[in-house]
């Protein structure tokens, strides 16, 4: 069985392993991104683990590489990226690596690898029309239809984060304002609760030293008032959203990832019932909203399985 290289880029660590074609991940690591040493150091490192886990050619299918940033996934390059990932932006990686290697290399973005690591081992394994939604600092998003990756013309599809949700609303990191991820990502919950700190001293919370998503869901745990009336309101701002993606693309199932999946079922459960009361009926026929099941495997194993399907695809 051949197998696969397959690296995990983010602004803080570079996670990589081996997958078989069998979806067998093996030999898994993780080392920090040093992302300041700009895009030679980034290159050098990724070069030095391919070089590390390269035993053997004949039994190596190809790289599969998942990045922070917008990627055109045709040519393997960077479109964009922030300046998590600086000088990453216009990297030609699929050139430069397959150059270097002789061996194919595909190149996708951290959320659509995600989806595909889902689809193929985890959360919406023998689903086809499926959607993402990662709620973190932003909330990122990605498209799976009839079994493939949904990219739009220009490699951006599933930005939905910045879909519109209020006109005149917050302004956004993407120059705009009123978009999702002001109201529906993680640093929006935890920006809500301390806005209402201010007003409210009985909340266990000021107890807290550093008040994160996982502090409040754990407040709420314990019946503080507050945690559990932004808890509500941001449940609702992420199904209000979530409403308008069903309403357009008709998912049969829509997995929830970030750090967030940890939370589970009860998690998504309360995000789907409150969707459903936001829907037209005949949409929520066997409509599922579950948590992501890989965790940090998601992105090593979906850059893996879109180089095993390009490969194959010839
Ligand atoms: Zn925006």
């Amino acid at each position: 069985m051949k197998e696969i290289i397959a690296i995990d880029i983010g602004g803080t660590n570079i996670k990589y392993g081996t997958i078989l074609e069998d979806g067998t991940l093996k030999n898994t690591g993780t080392v920090p991104t040093e992302a300041h040493r700009g895009r030679t150091g980034l290159l050098d490192k990724i070069e030095e683990i391919i070089i590390d886990k390269l035993k053997d050619k004949d039994y190596t299918m190809g790289i599969g590489i998942s990045t922070a940033g917008q990627v055109n996934s045709y040519t393997g390059s960077i479109t964009f990226a922030t300046d998590a990932l600086p000088g990453w932006t216009g990297t030609p990686v699929k050139t430069i690596l397959e150059e270097r290697f002789k061996l194919p290399v595909k190149v996708n973005n951290d959320v659509n690898s995600a989806i595909l690591g889902e689809y193929w081992m985890g959360a919406a394994k023998g689903r086809d029309d499926v959607l993402m939604i990662t709620l973190g600092t932003g909330v990122g998003g990605s498209i799976i239809r009839d079994g493939k990756l949904y990219y739009g013309s220009n490699y951006l599809a599933g930005e939905f984060g910045h879909m519109k949700l209020y006109p005149n609303g917050r302004p956004c990191v993407c120059g705009l304002n009123g978009c999702y991820e002001q109201y529906a990502s993680t640093s929006a919950l935890v920006r809500m609760v301390n806005e209402e700190l201010e007003d409210d001293k009985s909340s266990i919370l000021h107890s807290y030293s550093h008040i994160d998503g996982r502090a409040i869901f754990e407040a709420e745990k314990e019946g503080d008032a507050l945690a559990k009336s932004v808890m509500n309101r941001w449940i609702f701002y992420i199904s209000w959203g979530l409403a308008s993606l069903i309403h357009s693309l008709n998912p049969s199932i829509i997995v929830v990832g970030g750090g967030v999946s940890a939370q589970g079922r009860p998690f998504t459960d309360r995000i789907k019932e409150k969707t459903l009361d936001m829907i037209m009926p005949s949409f929520a026929k066997g409509l599922d909203i579950v948590p992501a099941s890989l965790g940090n495997d998601a992105g090593i194993i979906g850059a893996a399985y879109s180089l095993k399907i390009s490969v194959e695809a010839g």
